[in-house]
């Protein structure tokens, strides 16, 4: 059963099961991060929106997006519901504002934000290039 096809109540027990463990996609990123040579923090709740990845000196941040939960546009994984869209609709809405909020919030601290989506993590070359070239730029700090 893939996430698309689960109905809304399995969806949501899913769903508060994979908040409280890492995620393959968080997994898949930190793996080839660290490969790279790169160290991180991760879960660093003092910041806003509790960044996945946390790079301290370099004052970068990456982000893994689910893409059903983060509405990735144009992405197949990130189609909305078909039903109960009354509950999901507010739902989906709220976490998109708020991730926008938590960006404005970091880059305006001096932070510089990468957003990884689910789907990016597929492609592990295509993953490791992206996170390549997000770390190599100058930080701000
Ligand atoms: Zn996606």
């Amino acid at each position: 059963v893939t996430f698309k096809d689960m109905t809304a109540g399995e969806r949501s027990l899913l769903m508060s099961r994979i908040r409280k463990i890492d995620t393959k996609p968080e997994l898949a990123v930190r793996r080839v991060v660290f490969a790279m040579g790169y160290r991180y923090r991760i879960h660093d709740s003092t910041l806003a929106g509790t960044p996945d990845l946390l790079f301290r000196k370099a004052r970068k941040i990456i982000f893994v997006h689910g893409c059903f939960w983060h509405c990735h546009r144009g992405c197949s994984l990130g189609k909305q519901p078909k039903s109960r869209l009354d509950y999901w609709l507010p739902k989906l809405r709220r976490n998109v504002e708020r991730d926008r909020r938590n960006e404005r919030l970091l880059r305006k601290s001096g932070w510089k934000v990468l957003i990884v989506w689910e789907c990016e993590t597929k492609d592990l070359a295509a993953l490791a290039r992206k996170a390549r070239r997000f770390l190599r730029e100058p930080g701000s700090g």
